[in-house]
């Protein structure tokens, strides 16, 4: 059997006329982690849109698990298995650390089984267990992306659409949040697809990557092939 879990092709999407995404093809393999690069307004963030459903695409295919999915509603793509962690964190902010990650299972009836996710996401985020009585709101930035990414594990992905988890986080909370990414992806198989614009710590987590410019896929290959890319380097590494 073939471990393809989500394939996108030709994948075009317009806001009106701006047309977004020019025709993006790129696949995820199950247990992976892929990551999407490019700088502000490369479409990537429209990307991710596209396939949770929150966007419907002009033309393409989504196809996950060998299903295609491209134009379904967002919470059929849910219930398929495809969580987006969206950007800016989006946790609710008068409800408690553990009535968002309850709101996070709303899609499971499973009572025994959703406390048992709440354990692990505790687990691996010991601070949101610290604060489970505390109003999301008063979280740190940190703490808030924390929080959305454990509420996505609340709904049992087969695959994790993270968008920009670094964003507005000191360089150590970011490494923090990443090695915790990490051991999600290790010890519990979540395949994950990054989109990011610091490329140096999505491209130290990431198996495979691609890089967007204007809505178009320009360079893709191996996370390590990537990093050694002179153009890699010089435009997303900061290097000279
Ligand atoms: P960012 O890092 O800022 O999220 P991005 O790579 O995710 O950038 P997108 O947000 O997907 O990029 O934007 C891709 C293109 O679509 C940009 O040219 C942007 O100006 C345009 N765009 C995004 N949102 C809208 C909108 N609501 N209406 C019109 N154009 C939009």
């Amino acid at each position: 059997m073939s471990d393809l879990l989500l394939e996108v092709r030709n994948l075009e999407t317009f806001y009106g006329p701006i047309m977004a995404i020019r025709g993006v093809s790129l696949e995820v393999r199950k247990g992976r982690v892929v990551t999407v690069l490019g700088a502000n307004g490369a479409g990537k963030t429209t990307l991710l849109k596209t396939i949770s459903g929150i966007m419907d695409p002009e033309k393409g295919k989504i196809i996950f698990e060998g299903q295609e999915i491209q134009g379904w509603e967002p919470h059929r793509v849910v219930k398929a298995g495809i969580v987006h962690v969206p950007e800016g964190r989006e946790v609710f902010p008068l409800l408690t650390v553990e009535e968002n990650l309850a709101l996070g299972a709303y899609t499971r009836s499973d009572k025994a089984e959703i406390a048992r996710d709440r354990d692990l996401v505790f687990n691996y985020f010991p601070i949101l267990a610290e604060r489970r009585k505390q109003e999301a709101g008063t979280l740190s930035g940190g703490q808030q992306q924390m929080l959305a990414i454990g509420r996505g594990l609340m709904l049992r992905p087969k695959i994790m659409l993270l968008d920009e988890p670094s964003l507005g986080l000191s360089p150590l909370l970011t490494q923090e949040i990443f090695a915790i990414l990490k051991r999600l992806n290790q010890d519990e198989g979540v395949t994950m697809m990054l989109v990011e614009q610091n490329a140096a710590v999505a491209l130290d987590l990431a198996d495979d990557g691609y890089v967007m410019e204007l809505g178009r896929i320009v360079m893709s290959g191996t996370a390590d092939r990537l990093a050694a890319s002179e153009d890699i380097q010089s435009f997303y590494l900061g290097h000279d």
